[in-house]
């Protein structure tokens, strides 16, 4: 893979501090806005909560985004939006259907508070997802991250939102130092362009997703190269981008062993007989009791008077 490469002659980043960060602005702002704007025209992947403005439909995308690779999530998405095509008909549902229709994704904690949250949207809100950050931050599952992702993708309202793909992005190229989560915010706060929130933000999510990655940015084909503070810093400069540590292993996890037991729930009761195998550890059935017993305390499974196990 293309890594970062030398110097290149560009306009300088000239600007106001803020904080440690200087803020572009004059020519240099324009410069970045138009390349960044350029990719949310016409490079951004088609992916099917890009084609919908609808508030229900983003928030199932922007939960199901969370700790999942945005290409796995578009086969899961479509199916539980079809299931569920509104607040409505999820709150509606069971626990069970809900657990059914998040197949594939992992994290099953996410689907249970999807749904709560969909009971919350109907009972608070006449079964209208809230344009408001404070009433979707109250929503089970939705944090500040979340809240700001509905609001620009489904409202359009003029906000930024920064996960660690764009915070690494704007560490690169904009601050050409490291940020934390506040000053990252805050300088994206700066840049959003006045009635273009929903291309600015889902092309910032683009970059940082395929071309300023974590560890091999592709600098020879990035659009943002011309007016990278980090690439005109040179190659002896240090990535200003704190690189996410690496997860710990799946394989052999207790995190493997629940999503394959859920698994089996979404096909049928589990005996307690067949529970060590359906988690995968057929020498270990304390371990998969242990497992067993918290997805029971968390609600993701319900134990029968006969001990089986079955979806709530
Ligand atoms: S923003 Fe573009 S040019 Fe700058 S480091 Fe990232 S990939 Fe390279």
């Amino acid at each position: 893979m293309e890594t970062r490469v030398g110097a290149a002659a560009a306009t300088p980043l000239r600007g106001r501090r803020l904080g440690l960060t200087a803020t572009p602005a004059g020519p240099a702002l324009g410069t970045l806005r138009r390349a960044v704007l350029g990719v949310g025209r016409t490079g951004l992947r088609p992916f099917p909560w890009r084609a919908t403005r609808d508030p229900w439909r983003v928030l199932v995308s922007e939960v199901m985004l969370q700790q999942t690779q945005a290409p796995r999530v578009v086969g899961p998405f479509t199916r539980f939006v079809d299931a569920f095509p509104t607040p409505g008909a999820c709150a509606g549902a069971g626990p069970a259907p809900v657990l059914r229709a998040w197949a594939g994704l992992g994290y099953n904690r996410r689907a249970r508070q999807l749904h709560e949250a969909a009971r919350a949207v109907v009972d608070d809100h006449g079964g209208d997802v809230p344009a408001d950050r404070l009433a979707l931050e109250a929503l089970p599952g939705v944090g500040p991250y979340t809240s700001r992702a509905v609001l620009v993708f489904a409202f359009e309202r003029h906000e930024a939102v920064v996960d660690v793909n764009v915070a690494r992005v704007l560490s690169r190229a904009v601050a050409g130092a490291p940020l934390g989560a506040g000053p990252a915010q805050a300088l994206a706060d700066t840049l959003v362009p006045r009635g273009r929130s929903w291309e600015w933000n889902q092309a910032l999510i683009e970059i940082g997703a395929l071309t300023c990655t974590a560890r091999a940015p592709a600098c020879r084909r990035c659009p943002l190269a011309r007016s990278c503070t980090w690439r005109r810093a040179g190659d002896a400069s240090a990535d200003p981008a704190v690189v996410p540590a690496r997860q710990g292993r799946f394989a052999g996890s207790d995190r493997q062993g629940r999503g394959r037991l859920v698994a089996a729930l979404r096909a049928g009761p589990v005996a307690p007989g067949r529970l060590a195998g359906a988690c995968g550890w057929p020498e270990d059935p304390a371990r998969a009791r242990r497992v067993a017993d918290a997805l029971v305390a968390e609600g993701l499974a319900r134990r029968r008077p006969s001990g089986a196990l079955t979806l709530p």
